[in-house]
């Protein structure tokens, strides 16, 4: 029987306390990535550990997940897994996530400490889903199709950037 996972965590405290997360979560729980899901049944399984290197506080681990995504050239459904490596840096301002290593994505918290570890888990699950997902020996190939690309690993701290200067 998995452990049951916390809804709700504080990153840096876990951090101090380099306490480490195993469980499993439904993913019927994750609002962001079952909008695109065809069969929302199923769990993710997230193994975190929450420690500090000098200063920096990070979280990393594995999520992992067998998802169930729309083909969008035959709109049939397609078994998509993810294996998602997790290292984040937990940072509380843009200047600080533009400071760590390129290995680190940030994971960055607002004035609360707290944040729902769903979030995390969603942020890892949506970056494996592809943009355009497709079946790569799909039959019904379409004249105007989107190149199935993989998002850019660091493509949540370009959007975090874009974010921030159109709040300037
Ligand atoms: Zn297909």
């Amino acid at each position: 029987m998995p452990d049951r996972l916390p809804d709700v965590i504080d990153p840096l405290a876990l951090a101090e306390k380099r306490r480490h997360l195993r469980g499993e979560m439904a993913l019927g729980q994750l609002d962001r990535v079952v909008k695109l899901l065809v069969d929302a049944q199923g769990s993710a399984r997230v193994d975190l550990m929450f420690s500090k290197t000098g200063r920096q506080a990070s979280v990393t681990g594995r999520v992992e997940a067998e998802l169930v995504l729309q083909c969008q050239c035959c709109l049939g459904a397609m078994s998509w897994p993810v294996r998602s490596v997790v290292n984040l840096g937990i940072v509380s301002s843009v200047d600080q996530a533009l400071m760590l290593p390129e290995s680190m994505e940030p994971l960055l918290l607002d004035a609360e400490s707290e944040m729902p570890l769903a979030d995390i888990v969603q942020d890892e699950l949506l970056l494996a889903i592809p943009a355009v997902p497709r079946h790569a020996d799909c039959q019904l190939p379409r004249p105007l199709e989107a190149k199935p690309e993989k998002p850019h690993p660091f493509a949540g701290l370009a959007e975090l950037k874009s974010k921030l200067s159109s709040q300037e």
